[in-house]
């Protein structure tokens, strides 16, 4: 189908493969299986906003340098706008646009009242000190504070940005207001307004989808060999959750590579020797190092992929060996890898299902900031568990019922729920 919307001034993403026409592929795919009508297709392709701010930052040198911060704002049918700030070197218009289109389906999949967004900037947060990050941060909110606000577009973390930054986000907002205004943001500190649960949530709910995928085939976790390319904020989440609850984390990894043990890693242990070696896990004594690509094709029950995208590609998807697939990482799987493990009946869980525990317990704060009532972590993770639980069903009983992937059936509901918003509001004017 024809896209109107288009980017020239961007860098070709990793492999040469576009995430925005990737994204816009499985649209695509969702909207033939849902007989939508051309004209609705295409609302649904282009983003309703797309904003490119430039951001010049005193460096603690003090020479200037001049960034580029972008907020892609795709849909808002549904609600305000949703979704988190990436700081990272690879990051690109067209992946922000992608991943704001993701947000959406992601949204109206797990039936929380959302559209979806996505920012970003690209730089490596490991090379500007706490000060410079706080100046960035605050002047790309201030560049934005006309185009967000808690009924508008509620930013939250992503790749490289954490409650401190979104704490510093808040307050140049509020500041601007002339009081708080703690809705603005979600995944704040606690102190402000922030929820409990939140920092695990994404990776509580990977835990949540791998225990139900593994309970469709009549398995616990018990003794489930799992790798998992990532040990950040999600990946580190989903191991220690997963360990605790049983399953086997026979090796994880990190940017700079990762380590491998076949009895199963210590994960507590891990986290330690990370903390305490500057963040790096290369080296641990009570596991073998290995590189990142090694990690995707060991043989395992459960492969988790919560890195970067574009990590299974045609180039090595031959060589995985799972036979299910959890994507932690927003499109992780490319296009072609995808149809192939299709082919080969691996059961891969999408994105937009798999990683929702974050959004979901951000909706959570935002309901709690509202209500100026807040939970205890306990309500929390039963709530979230349960929306997270009723989306997987969901999406396994539209996979049986059409005949389709999970991947297809999760994107046809979200799609649908958008699109039967679209229909029922109507055009303006
Ligand atoms: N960045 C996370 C995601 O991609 C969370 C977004 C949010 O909480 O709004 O789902």
């Amino acid at each position: 189908m024809d896209k109107k919307f288009t980017i020239t001034s961007d860098i070709p993403s990793p492999a040469h493969i576009c995430p925005f026409d990737q994204a816009c592929s499985y649209l695509d795919a969702a909207g033939k299986e849902l007989k939508l009508n051309q004209g609705l297709l295409e609302i649904l392709s282009n983003p309703r906003k797309v904003v490119t701010v430039s951001i010049p930052v005193k460096r603690d040198n003090g020479e200037i340098q001049v960034l580029a911060g972008h907020r892609v704002q795709h849909c808002n049918v549904l609600g305000p706008f949703k979704g988190g700030i990436r700081f990272h070197p690879a990051v690109t218009l067209r992946e922000v646009s992608a991943l704001a289109m993701l947000m959406t389906w992601k949204c109206a999949l797990l039936g929380i009242p959302y559209g979806g967004g996505k920012g970003g900037i690209a730089i490596n947060p490991k090379n500007y000190s706490a000060t410079e990050l706080e100046r960035i941060s605050r002047r790309y909110i201030s560049e934005l504070i006309k185009d967000i606000g808690p009924s508008v577009d509620i930013p939250a973390p992503d790749m490289g940005t954490s409650a401190r930054e979104m704490a510093w986000m808040m307050d140049t907002y509020s500041v601007n207001m002339g009081h708080a205004v703690p809705g603005v943001v979600t995944g704040k500190p606690l102190s402000i307004g922030g929820s409990l649960g939140r920092e695990m949530a994404t990776g509580r709910g990977v835990m949540i989808i791998v225990r139900e995928a593994l309970k469709n085939k009549g398995k616990s976790l018990e003794g489930i060999r799992i790798a998992i390319q990532g040990f950040g904020n999600v990946g580190g989440a989903a191991a220690e959750l997963l360990h605790q609850a049983g399953a086997k984390i026979i090796a994880v990894s990190t940017g700079s590579g990762g380590v491998l043990a076949e009895n199963g890693l210590d994960i507590q242990d891990l986290k330690a020797y990370q903390k305490e070696n500057n963040r790096k896990i290369l080296g641990y004594p009570q596991a073998k190092p290995i590189s990142n690509a090694e990690l995707l094709t060991l043989p395992c029950d459960v492969l988790i992929p919560a890195a970067l995208e574009n990590q299974i590609t045609d180039e090595n998807v031959n060589q995985i060996q799972a036979n299910l697939i959890v994507e932690a990482a927003n499109g992780p799987v490319t296009l072609e890898a995808n149809l192939s493990l299709e082919a080969r009946g691996v059961t891969v869980l999408p994105d937009i299902l798999s990683n929702a525990g974050g959004v979901v317990v951000s909706y959570l704060e935002w309901v709690q900031g509202l209500s100026y009532l807040f939970w205890d972590e306990q309500k929390v993770n039963d709530e979230m568990e349960s929306l997270m639980v009723k989306a997987y069903l969901k999406v396994i009983q539209e996979s049986q019922n059409r005949k389709i992937s999970p991947r297809l059936a999760a994107y046809v509901l979200g799609v649908g729920r958008v699109a039967q918003a679209l229909n029922d509001r109507g055009l303006y004017p």
